[in-house]
């Protein structure tokens, strides 16, 4: 864990507690509707898009949590280095099925099942058109080929969600204009950089474990590893090494 980084991460959850922060993103998540949800999972399989005060948020609510920490730091490194190249579930969902930060789970996982087809469909282009650009450059660059199933992989459209009140596009805007009025503190503070701004939840949690440059560095390696081999030592190394810190 890279010091300077941490200390960032502590001013930036002093700054949200003086200007009453995580008060105000319950707010905005009490506005959403309960609906009622199978549980299928079906829609944990990606590294959710986070906004930097919801990462904050559930860094403290880990923080006191040292088992579970202890738990989900290994799944994560473990997704950040396979992500691209086999399709595996959100590290933070539990072989029972059960979101392990359910209370604190990003805007994201908490509007899904009020997505309209169309939202959907869009969704999902973007995201295809966002993947199939990742491929080329991993291509071109480091003669990695990225499989099929996973730059092409769709989480299915969720008909089972039932609720009273669906958020609409309108709303779901709403809420991320005031997520981003907060947000804006931080990047005035020096706490945030434009390049932070598209940080899925693993990728914000890789940056508090690991050396974010060795880390990019060996995730080529690994991921060559794997792809050979369906395994990788590096890898393993890593993830014992983090059972023990
Ligand atoms: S929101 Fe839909 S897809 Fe996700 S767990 Fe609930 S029922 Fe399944
Ligand atoms: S954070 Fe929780 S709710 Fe969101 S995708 Fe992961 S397991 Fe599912």
């Amino acid at each position: 864990m890279k010091k300077s980084y941490i200390k960032k991460i502590e001013k930036s959850i002093q700054l949200a507690k003086q200007n009453n922060f995580f008060d105000h993103l319950y707010r905005i998540y009490d506005g959403i509707g309960q609906g009622t949800c199978t549980g299928c999972t079906k829609c944990c399989m990606e590294s959710v898009h986070t906004h930097y005060i919801e990462f904050l948020n559930i860094v403290g609510y880990l923080k006191k949590n040292n088992a579970l920490c202890k738990e989900l730091f290994p799944r994560i490194i473990k997704y950040y280095f396979l992500e691209l190249v086999t399709k595996e579930r959100c590290p933070f969902l539990n072989e029972q099925g059960l979101c392990l930060i359910y209370d604190v789970r990003p805007l994201v996982c908490r509007v899904f099942g009020h997505w309209t087809k169309e939202e959907y469909k869009q969704n999902y282009k973007n995201t295809l058109n966002e993947n199939i650009h990742i491929k080329k450059v991993f291509k071109n660059h480091y003669k990695i080929h990225l499989p099929k199933e996973v730059v092409e992989y769709r989480i299915p459209y969720c008909e089972s969600f039932q609720v009273d009140q669906r958020i609409e596009t309108h709303q779901r805007q709403s809420m991320t204009d005031a997520i981003f009025t907060m947000e804006s503190r931080f990047f005035m503070g020096g706490l945030l950089e434009e390049s932070d701004l598209n940080t899925g939840l693993v990728s914000w949690f890789v940056n508090l474990i690991l050396d974010k440059e060795k880390a990019s560095e060996l995730r080529i390696q690994i991921m060559k590893e794997y792809l050979e081999n369906q395994n990788s030592e590096t890898l393993d190394e890593i993830i014992t090494k983090s059972y023990n810190a």
